[in-house]
């Protein structure tokens, strides 16, 4: 039976604390004052644990290896053997059927106690030194020696600029992305079912879904999926373009508009009417340079399908608040069982490592994938 200690009481920890304590006497060190804190606020506090859907494309690189080992159905029997009651909606994300983060957080906690993990809260690991053989782990309150050492910190990368381990800096995902243009106008409204295209180096990246307009740019799963792609390139200067009617083809949609240059409208602002919200009526009328009072004629039709299909934005930035970091220790430098390939016995779980995904419960799911593998392997 070996020491283990298990840096972070995060997902990915508290479920490495699970598996490795079947083997080992295991001692799991959390600078909060209870584990699993974050997931409270995951899923908007109801806690996507994962989703039944292809994982394919929903990372930033392949990990099929590693979900062969654990995968979503695997995670919803883990999770239901402990008591938990799982539903999953339309879009295929796993929620707890009490819609709480909390019951996830009780049934861990519970499996904690049973499994006899010795949980450290309030206490920050701030050094961690190798020894022959052993580590010393220095905390906020003391220093301990132990066999083996899992970091499981999320996105916090002190102990890997202490340790000297090389890794990908990290950059803030699914996030809102800022906008050059002015959006207060806009601010607080949704757009349901429409597709949004990201352009990024010569390429087209698709979305379709919803659209939020904040004070000074847009969000929305939409626009968190998107920004993915921004994260892991680290650059948020790019142009994003909103279809507002992506079940209208161009000309579909200039039929739609010729038709109604028949009607008797007064004015643009009548004619476009019955289309959006005043808000965006207002927006495709700026973009096109048409008074509210102006009449529309022929001449406009074109300029009016091309503002509907083609909203466009420049992103010049991020909003603060993010779900998840691009970045981390790249997969290539640890083993199957991640392991760091060039410091024996000295582990990694979740987030830290360099896999992010898309929203609906794929980050998650790698924190509980990740930590059974090292937990079970340790
Ligand atoms: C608002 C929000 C909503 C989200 N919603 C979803 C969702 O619905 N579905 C989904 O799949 N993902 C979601 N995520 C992402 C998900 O929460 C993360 O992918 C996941 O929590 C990562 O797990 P982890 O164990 O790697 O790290 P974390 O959960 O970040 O845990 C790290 C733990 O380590 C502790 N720690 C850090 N440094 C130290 C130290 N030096 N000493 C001791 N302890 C330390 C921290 O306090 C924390 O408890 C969301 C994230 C946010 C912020």
């Amino acid at each position: 039976m070996s020491r283990i200690a298990i840096i972070g009481g995060g997902a990915s920890g508290v479920i490495c604390s699970i598996f490795a304590s079947k083997k080992n006497d295991v001692t799991l060190f959390c600078c909060d004052d209870k584990v699993g804190k974050k997931l409270l606020v995951t899923g908007n506090g109801k806690c996507n644990i994962t989703n039944l859907k292809n994982f394919d494309m929903a990372y930033n690189t392949d990990i099929t290896k590693y979900l062969k080992k654990f995968d979503q159905m695997q995670t919803i029997k883990f999770f239901s053997n402990l008591g938990l009651v799982t539903y999953s909606d339309q879009e295929q994300r796993v929620y707890p059927f009490s819609n709480s983060a909390s019951s996830v957080i009780d049934v861990l906690n519970n499996k904690l106690k049973k499994c006899g993990v010795d949980v450290k809260l309030n206490e920050e690991v701030i050094c961690v030194e190798q020894l022959k053989n052993k580590f010393k782990i220095t905390t906020t309150l003391q220093s301990y020696i132990y066999d083996k050492v899992v970091v499981s910190v999320g996105s916090n990368n002190k102990l890997l600029e202490q340790l000297h381990i090389k890794y990908k800096p990290f950059s803030p995902s699914l996030v809102s992305l800022k906008t050059k243009e002015d959006t207060h106008s806009l601010a607080g409204l949704r757009l349901s079912n429409v597709e949004v295209v990201l352009n990024l180096n010569n390429k087209k990246i698709f979305e379709k879904g919803e659209v939020l307009f904040k004070d000074k740019g847009i969000s929305g799963i939409c626009i968190f999926n998107l920004s993915a792609y921004l994260a892991r390139q680290n650059n948020y200067n790019a142009s994003i373009s909103i279809d507002m009617m992506p079940s209208y083809t161009h000309e579909k949609l200039l039929n739609l508009l010729q038709e109604r240059l028949k009607c008797d409208f007064h004015n643009a602002k009548e004619f476009m009417q019955g289309f959006f919200n005043e808000k965006i009526n207002n927006n495709i009328l700026k973009t096109c340079k048409i008074k509210n009072e102006d009449k529309i004629t022929e001449k406009n039709i074109c300029q009016l399908a091309k503002a509907i299909k083609q909203l466009k934005f420049n992103v010049i930035g991020h909003y603060e608040n993010n779900q998840v970091k691009s970045g981390g220790i790249l997969l290539e430098n640890l083993t199957a069982a991640l392991q760091y390939k060039y410091v024996n016995n000295l582990f990694f779980t979740g987030e830290i490592i360099d896999v992010d995904g898309i929203c609906g419960g794929y980050n998650l799911q790698w924190a509980w994938t990740s930590g059974k593998i090292v937990g079970e392997n340790i």
